[in-house]
């Protein structure tokens, strides 16, 4: 199984906006584009609001039914591991093995030696076509790098052997994520981790490093952008020569967990794989969250005051909210607006708050990654949330279709 050289990852934390995600793709594909939608949604996330794997497969259908999708779409079981993999064997057909809790585990003396042996081919100065300087490849960085890589390119590797037990070589797409830790990766890291999951038989299609710089939930990228981009570059040169070298599936990609709405690197990663013909995985999940409640509060009336009302219940639990997502939200709780003030603004002011369009007056980021982290408010108003994204689908839709085509796909592939 192969995606296309381009794919979407799209989270619905409610399941109602399928066909609205969809319909963004399948304008892009209609402007030369030949995009793979893949519906994620991770295991944590179910927790949250209830889901169960099932409901996204279902989702995805209904979407590519609706509107008579034709191209190759897939339903990815988002950060799994070992003890909650099986739940998602049925209704899923691309795995994202999460291995990050792993790295820097202990692995034996015969492990890490045979490591070591294996690599006396790349030590010294190795050349890697399109890396202007040679890496240099040392016994203590060997060292370092079994250290950090080895139990998790080993969890990696029990994880897929589980998979291709339970669904059959082939049948499914494999992720190896490796993003959920404070310290990036760099290319040379990249590159052994390949080796290792090569050695140990995991076919991996797409990798997801840990890249420089802050991947905050739902708003811009933060940090040194020059360095990304060499980092992104210089990984697309490990893939290639990891595919001649180590002989993984020659389709492999990097795969960008993005946390949403990266824009000012999204053009950056467009023209490097532009240039070096490479395919791309974009994952996206809380934005199209964003847009509901967006929509909600362009819709006025009832919508506008649920709108209101998750923002002051946010509001008013945002240190529980905000826990379990300290490494990825950065929040000046000096600059979030009142909740008296909030419940005063028109669906204009709320929705141009909310909304991420950088430079304009009126949007925070501090207000929208509140929002980001308060679906599990939502969550619990049930049907309540649930009734009115349903009563208002029309203009929710238009807010998520355009926010993945306009904002997300446009930027990323210069349409
Ligand atoms: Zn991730």
């Amino acid at each position: 199984m192969e995606l296309e050289k381009i794919s979407f990852g799209l989270g619905d934390r409610f399941s109602h906006q399928g066909e609205a995600q969809l319909k963004a793709i399948m304008k892009a594909n209609d402007n030369g584009l030949k995009i793979s939608p893949v519906w994620n949604k991770s295991n944590r996330e179910h927790t949250y609001v209830h889901s169960v794997p099932g409901d996204v497969r279902n989702e995805a259908n209904a979407a590519v039914n609706a509107l008579g999708f034709q191209g190759k779409y897939f339903v990815d079981a988002d950060h799994i591991n070992l003890s909650n993999v099986a739940g998602y064997v049925d209704c899923s057909d691309f795995f994202t093995l999460d291995v990050a809790a792993f790295i820097g585990k202990e692995s034996t003396i015969d492990e890490v030696n045979a490591f070591l042996s294996s690599c006396e081919k790349y030590k010294g100065m190795l050349a890697v076509p399109g890396i202007a300087e040679p890496l240099l490849v040392s016994d203590d960085l060997l060292r370092m790098l079994a250290t950090r890589f080895l139990a998790a390119t080993q969890q990696a590797s029990e994880i897929y052997a589980y998979l291709k037990n339970a669904k059959g070589a082939r049948n499914f797409i494999t992720e190896v994520s490796m993003d959920e830790v404070e310290t990036p990766q760099t290319p040379i890291e990249l590159l052994f981790v390949l080796k290792m999951l090569a050695d140990k038989g995991v076919p991996v299609q797409t990798i997801a490093p840990k890249f420089t710089g802050r991947f905050n939930k739902g708003v811009d990228y933060r940090g040194d952008v020059d360095q990304f981009t060499k980092e992104f570059e210089e990984d697309l040169m490990v893939l290639d020569f990891a595919v001649k070298e180590f002989g993984l599936p020659a389709e492999i990609k990097l795969s960008v967990h993005s946390g949403s709405d990266k824009f000012s690197i999204y053009p950056i990663m467009g023209q490097l794989i532009t240039k070096y013909d490479k395919g791309l995985h974009v994952k996206t999940a809380g934005t199209t969250w964003l847009e509901e409640v967006i929509g909600l509060a362009v819709a006025g009336g009832e919508g506008l005051a649920l709108a209101k009302r998750i923002y002051s219940n946010s509001y008013n639990r945002s240190d529980e909210l905000c826990a379990p997502y300290a490494d990825v939200i950065d929040i000046e709780n000096n600059q979030l607006p009142s909740v008296e003030e909030v419940n005063t603004w028109s669906s204009q002011k709320y929705a141009n708050t909310l909304r991420h369009i950088p430079g304009h007056p009126d949007y925070n980021a501090n207000f929208r990654q509140l929002i980001h982290v308060a679906y599990k408010v939502a969550a619990e108003m049930g049907e309540t949330y649930t009734d009115l994204l349903e009563k208002y689908a029309d203009i929710v839709g238009q807010c998520v279709e355009e926010n993945i085509y306009d904002r997300h796909l446009k930027r990323l592939f210069n349409l």
